[in-house]
């Protein structure tokens, strides 16, 4: 019996615009709701929402192309990003999920991870609000970015959302969370201090000492210096 993976649909191309400058405007199904039709353009730009109509897509789809002074990523950029982060040979950035050649998505904590370990850099975090495709629900996640710096191309961010729920709830276990999660702390308690809460800091003191002991069993306290 094999298993499968659950992979993304691909989106199915619709129809597709140049501009003067050389870029490409595309308008795609992306899924199979009520709002399926997406515009992306290979200078980075979209829509920002997703249309019930398609006609109402493909006019700014084309009003986009008209305008837009986008270049397109340079090859050899996407081929110096591709090779320093240990992706496979004809890997480029994915326009439907709005990635350019220097802002990246990933499909989870664990995936963010084997990058992480892999190439090293910076990880980050914020609180963002989410919304469903056709706007009709939000919800807050946390936002984790590992920033790496690549040779020639400059800083290059990869971001994963961790929601907070059972099953894709925080896996401090994975080194590049458990260094997220001490950082923010770490940030946290520097503030609580200068306010002259200390009780506030015990807590978060607590967090930091949980993350440090999840990344000694991992043996990795050198990514946050206490090697
Ligand atoms: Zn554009």
């Amino acid at each position: 019996m094999s298993t499968a993976t659950p992979t993304p649909r691909p989106a199915a191309l619709l129809m597709s615009f140049s501009t003067s400058a050389g870029a490409v405007v595309e308008v795609s199904a992306v899924d199979r709701s009520s709002a399926p039709y997406r515009w992306t353009c290979s200078a980075g730009h979209d829509g920002g929402r997703a249309y019930a109509s398609l006609p109402f897509c493909r006019d700014d789809a084309k009003a986009h192309a008209g305008e837009c002074l986008g270049v397109a990523p340079d090859p050899a950029v996407v081929e110096k990003v591709r090779v320093a982060l240990g992706y496979r040979a004809g890997w480029k950035p994915n326009r439907h999920l709005g990635e350019i050649a220097t802002r990246l998505t990933v499909w989870s904590q664990v995936e963010l991870n084997e990058i992480f370990e892999r190439v090293g850099g910076t990880v980050t975090t914020r609180e963002v609000e989410r919304s469903t495709s056709d706007g009709s629900s939000t919800w807050m996640a946390t936002e984790i970015t590992l920033t790496v710096v690549v040779p020639g191309v400059g800083p290059v961010e990869v971001v994963t959302d961790i929601e907070d729920d059972p099953e894709h709830g925080y896996r401090t276990d994975v080194p590049v969370v458990a260094v997220a999660r001490y950082r923010a702390a770490a940030a946290h308690c520097r503030a609580l201090a200068a306010d002259g809460d200390f009780d506030g800091c015990l807590p978060v003191q607590d967090e930091m000492a949980m993350c440090r002991c999840q990344l000694e069993r991992a043996g990795r306290l050198d990514l946050i210096g206490a090697a």
